[in-house]
């Protein structure tokens, strides 16, 4: 019996959780309007990687995020860069309610805290 080498999608990133978080912070171009100023400064993720995650993941567009998950996804599945694309950009047509009801939900969480700021 002979063993397949089945072929890894590169990681994204390196090996380390913390350097995939700064690559996907940098995806999502996190460190235009991040307060540490180090990011800004060296126009990329460099503070604490988990920090910026936290503090902007829940902003990002849900039709990004559904668009992001969907290309990983699909590149995991073996499709090439094009049909990876495609299959992310039909997923997010697919979504497009989730995606509405998601983006509302935020919009309306920012809405309150910003009400909440401006009452104390
Ligand atoms: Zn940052």
């Amino acid at each position: 019996m002979t063993t397949r080498r089945i072929p890894r999608p590169p990681v994204c990133g390196g090996e380390t959780a913390e350097g995939r978080t700064r690559w996907r912070n940098d995806l999502f171009g996190y460190w235009q309007i991040c307060d540490a100023r180090v990011c800004r400064r060296r126009r990329g993720c460099a503070g604490d990687a988990q920090a910026c995650f936290s503090r902007y993941w829940w902003l990002t567009p849900e039709a990004l995020k559904v668009e992001y998950r969907a290309l990983v996804r699909a590149v995991c599945d073996g499709l090439s860069g094009q049909d990876a694309l495609r299959a992310a950009k039909a997923e997010v047509e697919r979504s497009a309610e989730h995606i509405a009801r998601v983006d509302a939900e935020v919009t309306e969480r920012i809405r309150r805290e910003d009400a909440a700021n401006a009452a104390s």
